[in-house]
């Protein structure tokens, strides 16, 4: 008997670039045995950072409806949680902070998606990897990672390595541990994210050395599909929880910001 898995990060077309309707995802959750999902949505930023890609701040209630009429409909079969995804980015958690204050998400996923004004993991901008000195690359990444979870914003930090994402692999590793060690020292969990096996990596995040590192130091993981369209709901979870038993890693979930089980 193996425990019911739950998938705690998930999008909605309010972000502008996710496909299918709240209740489309959850009855995929459903339709895959899962146990609950968790919406985590790319949550408001201010006006001038990655507009195109998530709600606006005026959106924010239409999402917590939506997510509330689901966990109503759902209401005994599947486990409905409301969270959201943030950003971490220097210079808008005073913002971050304020759009968290205005509702109790029982998640919240730190990710950094942006190295200065590149947005690196969007296929658009990838000839700029060309460009760049991938040490120094993941050096400067794993660094906004250390203020993510120092921030004290956030329950998890998002697919840990995401810089991998086209195949452009950390040549390195220092940074990563040590970014570890603060993710460790601060109480966090880690997105354990299989979207990675959906892109040309095809690995999932976090690598399988890391995630060996984060069990190590206790860090607990967080199974996430990041589904932007119903029919991603779970994908590859067998998988994961295998990479996470053959790490050695546990598996969590949040509900009111709580760490459970
Ligand atoms: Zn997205
Ligand atoms: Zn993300």
């Amino acid at each position: 008997m193996t425990a019911p898995l739950f998938d705690s990060h998930m999008h909605t077309p309010l972000c502008g670039h996710a496909t299918g309707s709240p209740r489309e995802y959850a009855q995929a959750a459903l339709d895959a045995g899962l146990a609950g999902v968790c919406f985590t949505d790319h949550m408001p930023m201010p006006a001038w950072y990655d507009a195109p890609w998530r709600m606006r701040l005026d959106q924010l209630d239409a999402y917590i409806e939506a997510v509330q009429a689901v966990q109503a409909e759902f209401a005994g079969r599947l486990e409905v949680r409301l969270g959201l995804e943030a950003d971490f980015h220097p210079g808008t958690e005073r913002f971050v902070e304020e759009v968290l204050a205005r509702h109790p998400w029982d998640y919240v996923i730190g990710s950094v998606h942006y190295l200065g004004a590149w947005g690196f993991d969007n296929p658009e901008f990838v000839a700029e990897y060309g460009a760049r000195d991938l040490g120094q690359l993941y050096t400067q990444y794993y660094a906004l990672v250390e203020g993510a979870a120092r921030s004290g914003l956030f329950d998890a930090v998002g697919h840990l390595d995401l810089p991998k994402k086209f195949g452009h692999r950390d040549p390195l590793g220092a940074a990563a541990l040590r970014a570890l060690d603060v993710i460790a020292g601060a109480g966090l969990s880690l997105d354990f994210n299989t979207a990675g096996w959906r892109k040309p990596v095809a690995e999932a995040y976090p690598a399988p050395d890391l995630t060996r590192e984060a069990a190590g130091r206790g860090i607990p993981f967080v199974l996430g599909s990041d589904a932007h369209a119903p029919v991603e709901v779970g994908f590859r979870f067998t998988d994961a929880r295998q990479a996470l038993q053959d790490a050695g890693g546990r598996v969590v979930t949040y509900r009111g910001g709580v760490r459970r089980g």
